[in-house]
């Protein structure tokens, strides 16, 4: 095996060296244990914690203990780097593993260490299907040592969640724990939150979470009234306008401006003086629909299906049903595409991914490729990267790049090299950025007539695609697949016989159960002795009728766990029909898989074929990661053509000039090297680009999310307070004292400016509901202190007067009321708020020509907004307290 301590991966590996040796030595002599005893080193360990030892001291043992669990289930020996990667993690840091190293089992080892002090840690997945098979798989580990696991999956009930929440370690998307984290703060009973605190979060893919998906934040939002025909109107000017004489577009900021002579001639179309007027501002839909026609192109950004447009995610090419751009460019493409136009939705929430995961106490991710990230996961979100070395060495060959003048050619030389693969048997891999790309290859293999899988990723498919990229590494065998098409499922030489003998079994109870089929089993080309034994299994399975009473979910459910159990548990003594069929089969094809996987290995083992270099070298190289897994051969080449988009718009001059220079044929691709430098330097660009977007993205969320946390932390103290009446209290006097200290301020009182001091005199009227004689008598009588004790105790005394006379009719009534009453107001006020604060970020926008710096005006502006905003609330709240409406009809007032 290769050796850890000599390779070159650095001092991290040296200093943890000791620690290694000290965890196997220990899961060692354990080995001896029965499982009783092993068992019972959970509460030994929570005890040791509770008795003031650290999580480093008990490292050595928790793991250990995690190392020999894993043995004794899964037949697992962990390998040194996965126990070098549970320290770094535990550590708060980031790893670099490479696919096929074991992340998922590495994961368990800081999980199990730190949700032994009972406050709960999250495993973090980027879809529910890994969610839901990491919950299972590691659960059983969790499971015999006491520990409880929850899964969190989309559509699951709140009293579900709750529960799983509960649980030592939970399992679940970045989506759901985010919106869980927005809906909790947005809760009318305590009893509805269901999250339980942000303590430890490992987060699988992490770059996939914290780097890409952190473009768009999370948003949940709610219906508004805002008309719809300024999207008509602006898409009808919009076709009127001229490209370079009324207006110029951005391609890299994917973003249009106005010239002035545009400006002019949409406020003559429109007939009114101004277009970024503040009432009725028109600038945002004029430039909106300009987008929507000049930026945003239909199936490629977006398809329109079923009266409506769906995005399709550049990155991914994934469609995206349900999402929506945001500030009114989704309506504005409606608009264009003549579908009808859904209401404009206000924000009641919203969180970038940056600030929710900061949240927790302690954050750790890991993935395959971060390093190029680095700087960015430092500066955010304060980890380190750290590499670790693989288990063996990786072999893979990763080819120069061959660039073609024109994006044509390099296309057929594209599916010329899938021909040859194919024709040599060596499985083959092609990634595409965008399901239109993976459709054009697809033909051209078609008219080579050479079989394919095609993977869309859509996300209903998402199961579907991590069984087709198991068998991806079959012979014979070539996929083509988006970007992150079953990121997260492994390509296995050969095959994978296990993946491949449940998937048989699941179709064909599906058929015969569920959709009362013949089976169809094409895809699996299954042999006369496996088709004997499927039909005995189905046989079994009527006379038994155990489906009989069971839904789709609990067949389909009971099917996996008869499998799932003998894969994961080899102890289990599972006498189903289900699993004697599944192990029949499973022997067959792992004798005839592992035939394959020696031809694989002979040939080459898996090819990776790029057809285009990606915004960040980190997305080339997790394409690339799909080949050379656990020391297998493989290679990898990325085909490029001077039409892509990356070199078009980022490779600048030099890429242009060396077009007009060579002279050579369409067909003969240009050695890379010679490009190399062009090519890396446009990908920096794109990458330093896309940073910069989310480092601006953060930093204006920053503004808002202090303000967000000093909201909701305003809010629980509300929502847990048994007693608000002291909240209220407290508002009506701080609103008391702001109305004295503004009257009392010299810059703003002034006896000769009668209309100041008739303000105010109004405002303590209406707010404080008190009678003109009585405020007059208190302007012309008292000093400030007296002024302000006086108005102190007549709000207690109307308070007092309100809460006797609802107390005796209907006891108890009164907190409830003020509870709901005070949230309700926080609420509203908070999402006016949100939607200044978005209309604020949009006008510094177009604000930020001149030379002040854009950020800091947000922030000054941001804070003035917040202030008033926190006012508002207050004075709203004593001036309805000061009502009787409260008193006469309690009801009336929820
Ligand atoms: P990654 O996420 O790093 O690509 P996975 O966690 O999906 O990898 O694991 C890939 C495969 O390797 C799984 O089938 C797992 O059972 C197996 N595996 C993990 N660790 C070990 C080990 N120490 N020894 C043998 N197999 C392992």
């Amino acid at each position: 095996m290769f050796n850890l301590f000599t390779h070159p991966s650095t001092k991290i590996l040296r200093q943890n060296e000791k620690q290694i040796h000290h965890i196997k030595t220990l899961s060692y002599s354990m080995e001896k244990w029965d499982d009783n005893t092993l068992k019972r080193q959970t509460p030994k360990l929570k005890n040791m914690l509770q008795n003031n030892r650290s999580m480093d001291h008990i490292l050595p043992e928790a793991f250990a203990t995690i190392q020999e669990t894993c043995r004794r289930l899964f037949g697992i020996k962990l390998f040194d780097v996965q126990l070098l990667g549970g320290i770094i993690l535990h550590q708060g840091n980031i790893t670099e593993m490479k696919t096929g190293e074991g992340k998922t089992l590495t994961a368990t080892l800081p999980a199990y260490l730190n949700s032994l002090d009972g406050k709960g840690v999250h495993v973090v997945t980027v879809n529910d299907y890994l969610a839901k098979r990491d919950a299972e798989w590691m659960g059983q580990i969790y499971n015999f040592l006491d520990l409880g696991t929850g899964l969190i999956q989309q559509n699951m009930a709140p009293d579900i969640r709750q529960i799983n929440y509960k649980k030592d370690i939970t399992y679940i998307t970045n989506s759901e724990l985010g919106f869980d984290y927005l809906r909790d703060n947005m809760a009318i009973n305590k009893t509805d939150i269901v999250q339980q605190g942000f303590h430890f979060c490992i987060i699988d893919e992490v770059d996939s979470i914290l780097i890409d998906e952190a473009r768009t934040p999370l948003i949940i939002s709610g219906p508004s009234d805002i008309p719809t025909n300024q999207y008509i109107t602006s898409n009808t000017l919009a076709q009127q306008l001229i490209n370079k004489k009324h207006y110029e577009i951005d391609e890299k900021a994917k973003n249009i401006i106005l010239t002035d002579k545009g400006i002019i001639f949409c406020e003559e179309f429109l007939g009114i003086p101004n277009i970024y007027q503040l009432e009725q501002p028109w600038a945002q839909y004029i430039l909106n629909a300009l987008k929507a026609h000049q930026i945003f192109l239909k199936d490629r950004n977006y398809i329109v299906r079923n009266n409506e447009v769906v995005i399709v995610d550049e990155f991914t090419g994934r469609l995206m049903p349900g999402r929506r751009w945001s500030d009114g460019l989704h309506q504005a493409i409606e608009a264009k595409e003549n579908v009808s136009i859904q209401q404009e939705n206000q924000t009641l929430a919203s969180i970038t991914y940056q600030n929710f995961f900061l949240l927790y106490n302690k954050l750790a991710g890991m993935t395959g490729t971060a390093a190029t990230e680095s700087r960015e996961f430092e500066k955010i979100y304060k980890t380190n990267v750290v590499s670790i070395p693989t288990n063996k060495r990786c072999i893979r060959a990763d080819l120069p790049d061959l660039v073609y003048k024109k994006e044509y050619n390099k296309w057929v030389a594209i599916a010329n090299e899938c021909y040859d693969m194919y024709k040599l048997g060596r499985p083959t891999l092609i990634g595409t950025t965008n399901v239109e790309k993976s459709e054009l290859l697809a033909k051209l293999l078609d008219e080579y007539q050479i079989p394919y899988n095609l993977l869309n990723a859509k996300p209903e498919n998402v199961e579907k695609e991590s069984q087709i990229i198991a068998q991806a590494g079959k012979s014979k065998t070539l996929t083509i697949a988006t970007n992150m098409a079953g990121r997260g499922t492994d390509i296995i030489l050969g095959g994978n016989a296990k993946q491949f003998s449940k998937l048989i079994i699941i179709q064909t109870i599906k058929d015969s159960f569920i959709n009362k089929n013949e089976p169809e089993l094409d895809y699996y080309k299954p042999s006369d002795l496996i088709k004997t034994y499927l039909k005995h299994m189905v046989k079994i399975l009527q006379h038994q009728q155990i489906f009989d009473h069971m839904s789709p979910e609990q067949i389909l459910m009971h099917t996996e766990k008869c499998i799932t159990n003998y894969n994961h548990n080899n102890n289990i003594t599972d006498s189903t029909p289900i699993y004697t069929a599944y192990t029949k089969i499973l022997d067959i094809y792992q004798k005839d898989f592992t035939q394959d996987k020696d031809r694989v290995i002979k040939l080459g083992g898996l090819h990776v074929i790029g057809t285009e270099r990606h915004e960040s070298r980190r997305i080339d190289n997790q394409l690339r990661g799909r080949a050379g897994r656990q020391g297998d051969p493989g290679s990898s080449r990325f085909f490029l053509s001077l039409e892509d988009n990356l070199l078009r718009i980022f490779g600048g001059e030099k890429i242009l000039n060396l077009m007009e220079t060579l002279n050579i044929d369409d067909e003969i691709p240009i050695e890379s090297a010679i490009l190399n430098r062009s090519l890396n330097n446009a990908q920096k660009k794109v990458e330093s680009y896309y940073y910069d977007i989310r480092k601006q993205l953060f930093e204006y969320d920053e503004v808002l999310n202090n303000q967000r946390q000093a909201i909701y932390a305003e809010r629980n103290r509300i929502l847990h307070s048994t007693y608000v009446r002291d909240c209220i209290i407290e508002y009506g006097e701080r609103t008391i004292d702001e109305i004295i200290n503004f009257y009392h301020n010299d810059k703003n009182k002034d006896d000769n400016n009668p209309t100041t001091n008739t303000i105010i005199h109004q405002k303590i009227q209406t707010i404080l509901n008190l009678p003109h004689e009585i405020v007059n008598e208190l302007f012309s009588n008292m000093n400030n202190r007296e002024m302000k004790y006086f108005l102190y105790e007549q709000f207690r005394i109307t308070y007092d007067l309100r809460e006797a006379y609802l107390e005796q009719l209907r006891p108890g009534l009164i907190r409830q009321l003020e509870k709901y009453y005070l949230l309700q107001q926080i609420d509203t006020a908070w999402q006016e708020h949100l939607e200044k604060m978005s209309n604020l970020r949009e006008s510094i926008g177009w604000r930020s020509y001149g030379q002040q710096d854009p950020l800091t005006e947000y922030k000054n502006e941001a804070f003035i907004l917040f202030i008033n905003m926190i006012t508002y609330i207050r004075e709203t709240v004593s001036y309805f307290i000061m009502r009787s409406r409260l008193v006469i009809d309690p009801d009336k007032t929820i």
